[in-house]
């Protein structure tokens, strides 16, 4: 994994030599974090309880904040369940299996298809088959993407019969495809931008209760731009107001020196971050893990 984004070397430069704590040191640690966008209120959280380890266990060097700022890291996010839930709904009273469905939803630009394509791929991997809905039904090229992705990950498409087709019927018909071949998952990819915001929420709570007539949703997972920190997170604020979203993805790990987004989008949000993307390439999709997360941030 790239790590552009990782703050460890910063605070080597910081504290390696092993100095004293004093006020320096709140103040240049408080604005490592807030450089590498853990959000004001983490910041100061972690500070607030480094401050109190130090005094406690009379830590006098610099250097071993290090490694108690890891593990803060790792305890704040563990509050978090990153579980990927793509267990299958209890069967029909008639003995039909149904399909796990997750709902992939974002601004443009974030990289749902991208990791639709990724997730796909792991889940075939692992035994299971995969059907992707192309539901981003707006821009042929669209449907384009993302039946290349599918194929790449052996992954079925469904997607519009003709140009333009309502994206909830697209996605009903993938979940029912999956329901009659006995499919475990389907991936829905869905449009990040229409005419209006209002517009695009309308559509996308009309997919999940067409969806939802049969089967219930395991996963709605918001896509987020690691890059975009806090001005993403605004951005993708009426996603977590009106589609019902159940984890978070974070991509371009490896484009941002913002690895602490991780941090500052769970404190903000509540909703846990569950996988996250770290480059262009199939495989670049990794289950998120709060203490390896806090291990590359910070070693
Ligand atoms: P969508 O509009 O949300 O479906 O976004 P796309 O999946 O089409 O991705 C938009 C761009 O972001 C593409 O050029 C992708 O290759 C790129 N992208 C997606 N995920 C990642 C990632 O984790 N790292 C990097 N570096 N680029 C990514
Ligand atoms: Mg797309």
């Amino acid at each position: 994994m790239a790590e552009r984004w990782s703050v460890g070397a910063r605070l080597r430069t910081l504290f390696g030599g092993g100095g004293a704590i004093d006020d320096d040191t709140w103040t240049d640690l408080e604005d490592t974090l807030l450089l590498a966008d853990f959000g004001a209120d983490a910041s100061e959280r972690l500070v607030d309880t480094l401050r109190d380890q130090v005094t406690k266990l009379n830590v006098s060097s610099a250097r071993e904040l290090q490694g108690m700022l890891r593990d803060a890291i790792a305890e704040l996010l563990a509050g978090n369940d990153p579980t990927l839930r793509l267990t299958k709904p209890a069967p029909r009273a008639d003995g039909t299996v149904l399909p796990a469905v997750v709902l992939v939803v974002g601004v443009n630009g974030v990289g749902k298809t991208t990791t639709i394509g990724k997730l796909s791929r792991f889940v075939v991997r692992a035994g299971r088959s995969v059907i992707v809905g192309a539901a981003d039904t707006f821009r042929a090229a669209a449907v384009e993407q993302v039946s290349t992705w599918a194929a790449r990950a052996g992954a079925e498409v469904v997607g519009p019969a003709q140009p333009g087709q309502d994206p909830a019927s697209v996605a009903y018909q993938a979940v029912d495809r999956a329901i009659s071949t006995g499919a475990d998952v389907v991936i829905i990819d869905t449009a990040g931008r229409l005419q209006t915001k209002a517009g695009l929420m309308d559509e996308l709570t009309k997919i999940r209760r067409v969806v939802e007539k049969l089967v219930p949703i395991a996963e709605v997972l918001l896509v987020v731009d690691a890059t975009t920190g806090q001005n993403g997170l605004s951005q993708a604020d009426a996603f977590i107001q009106h589609a019902g979203v159940t984890g978070i993805v974070l991509t371009k790990l490896d484009g941002s020196a913002k690895g602490g987004f991780v941090v500052g989008v769970q404190q903000l949000t509540g909703i846990p971050v569950k996988l996250i993307g770290y480059g262009e390439g199939i495989d670049d999709l990794a289950a998120f893990n709060s203490v390896s997360f806090a291990a590359a941030l910070i070693d």
